[in-house]
């Protein structure tokens, strides 16, 4: 009988962006690590941060004034302990990540001093965002994958999407262990099992789940929608980011185009050349980012056309140039000359605020399993991520569960025997138009219906849709082979579901949940805890 091919290591970390390779760093003094990533290694969305991280390093600032500014930015809904830890860990964590060698940008003070540059950013009281000039995600992102793919320690699994969980459940017998994962190796195309005594899921963020998003193809959530299935709870989903203004072209998709474009005076245009931000706050384009995100989505859905403009084009050719040259290109490149034309813009999914829920060693529901970065819900965010703690929670996290992992080490069980995948009731798919069908529609129904603004009717509608999809994606899963099209979209139906039915159970407006329902924020207020079986 053919056995499929089964790995073996100590800790498995599926996701290969700042979360998993900070932890697989950490840990592979000690123990074998294996790294699984979707695409190429580098890929996901740290490589496209580009504003920075925020920590205290200035003398005038403190952990107080951070984890204020924190609490204030996510609305009365962050955990207090986990701003107050994420905040008094951030230093040690940007040291270890200049020991790795991230180049932040450094100048020297009056006194001749070699001081880390800091920049300020929306929702910051001090200058505390460490950076690497506007691409610091890339810095970091490269910089770690140079350091793993030189450890002997850490194996590297690239272009294997991991489909499912094992745990004790799956394997029919008493306990809650998390004992590794079923994986899709992409190249050979053939299911792979990797057994481990600890399992990290890393695998980023689901905004797009949206038609428009700002992250790359590989945030769809799997790691959201494997953790639920395996019976973690998940919270706060309903908090879903959206950038106001990123590019709207067919040939440039997930281009941001920086909010401080609006800083240094461009205006937001209907189709027929009117501004519209004056009607929505007195500070028309300068006004926060939901605001502005609303107010496009407002004046789109109003007025049913495709995306609205932003117009610097009254500005010197000059200084457009010289504080927009990499926008100038970008736009250029796909025939558009910023310094004549407005842009085509729309707001897009940019972050997601809940996920699995974990405590501070990012332990998740199960034992063994924790989750780190964008997959998690650790409380730091609450209704409103501030800018620069999301790479900032990636690694102060990756920190604490190496020490926990470590820690636990010496105790844990060897790995049971894992049976193979069953395949033996599946066909090759012949209705590719089936997933690429739905994948659309899904998109879409979330954009329009879960959107930036919301209504009970609109969740409904789309609550029923997902329902739909569901039963259809299932069916298809349990007859055909499996591809990461279908895989994605497994995953992404389940997190929409999540996201839909914890945007029901909210009857308020708060931080980025928008609806029109309850357009204010109730006088109480509490996380939104969805738990497999119940929910
Ligand atoms: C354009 C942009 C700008 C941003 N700017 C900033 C900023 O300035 N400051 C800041 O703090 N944050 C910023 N963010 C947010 C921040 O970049 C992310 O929250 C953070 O990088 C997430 O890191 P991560 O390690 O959790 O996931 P990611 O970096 O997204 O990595 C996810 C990894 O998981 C892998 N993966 C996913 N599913 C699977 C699967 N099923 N099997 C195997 N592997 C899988 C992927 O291949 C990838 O390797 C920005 C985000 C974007 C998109």
């Amino acid at each position: 009988m053919h056995h499929q091919k089964e790995h073996r290591c100590d800790v498995l970390i599926v996701g290969s962006g700042a979360a998993g390779l900070s932890l697989a760093l950490q840990l592979a003094q000690d123990l074998n690590v294996i790294v699984l990533s979707k695409g190429p290694l580098r890929e996901g969305s740290t490589l496209y941060a580009q504003g920075g991280i925020a920590a205290v390093f200035d003398e005038n600032d403190s952990i107080a004034s951070h984890v204020n500014d924190t609490l204030i930015a996510g609305a009365g809904l962050c955990e207090d302990a986990a701003v107050q830890f994420t905040a008094e860990n951030a230093k040690t964590a940007m040291e270890w990540l200049i020991a790795q060698g991230v180049p932040f940008d450094q100048y020297r003070d009056d006194d001749g001093v070699l001081k880390y540059h800091l920049t300020r950013e929306g929702g910051h009281s001090h200058r505390r965002i460490l950076h690497a000039a506007d691409a610091t995600g890339r810095a970091v992102q490269i910089t770690l994958v140079d350091q793993v793919r030189r450890h002997p320690n850490i194996r590297l699994l690239e272009n294997y999407n991991a489909i499912d969980l094992i745990t004790d459940q799956k394997l029919g017998i008493d306990g809650n262990q998390c004992h590794g994962a079923y994986v899709w190796n992409r190249d050979n195309e053939q299911v792979e099992v990797i057994a481990a005594r600890f399992v990290a899921l890393a695998t980023g963020g689901a905004s797009k789940v949206y038609l428009y998003t700002s992250n790359p193809d590989v945030a769809s959530g799997d790691g959201i929608a494997m953790a639920w299935r395996a019976g973690c709870r998940v919270a706060n989903m309903e908090f879903n980011q959206f950038h106001p203004t990123s590019l709207y072209h067919p040939d440039a998709q997930n281009y941001l185009i920086t909010e401080a474009m609006r800083g240094e005076g461009a205006y937001l245009k209907r189709p027929d050349g009117t501004r519209f931000m004056p009607d929505f706050d007195e500070r028309a384009e300068l006004a926060p980012r939901d605001i502005v995100a609303r107010a496009i989505d407002f004046e789109m859905k109003r007025l049913g056309v495709a995306c609205v403009y932003l117009d610097i084009s009254h500005q010197p050719k000059d200084f457009i140039l010289e504080h927009f040259p990499t926008i100038y290109a970008k736009c250029l490149s796909v025939g558009i000359d910023i310094t004549k034309q407005p842009i085509p813009v729309v707001p897009a999914a940019h972050y997601t605020c809940g996920g699995v829920m974990t405590n501070l060693n990012g332990q998740t529901d199960i034992s063994n399993l924790y989750a780190i970065g964008e997959v998690a819900y650790t409380g730091l965010h609450g209704a409103n991520r501030m800018a620069s703690n999301s790479l900032l929670e990636c690694v102060v996290f990756a920190q604490s569960a190496a020490r926990h992992i470590l820690q636990q080490w010496p105790t844990s069980k060897p790995t049971p025997e894992l049976p193979d995948w069953d395949e033996s009731r599946v066909s090759n798919s012949d209705e590719e138009v089936v997933i690429t069908h739905n994948w659309h529609e899904l998109r879409m129904f979330m954009w329009d219906f879960v959107g930036i603004v919301r209504t009970t009717k609109r969740l409904e509608r789309a609550l029923h849709r997902v329902e739909l999809l569901q039963r259809e994606i299932q069916e298809y899963y349990r007859h055909f082979r499996v591809s990461n099209n279908l895989l994605e979209l497994r995953n992404l139906t389940m997190v929409a579901e999540l996201i839909i039915k914890s945007a029901m159970q909210r009857k308020e407006s708060r931080g980025l949940h928008y609806t029109l329902d309850y357009p204010e924020q109730a006088a109480h207020s509490k996380p939104t805890v969805l738990q497999p079986g119940r929910d």
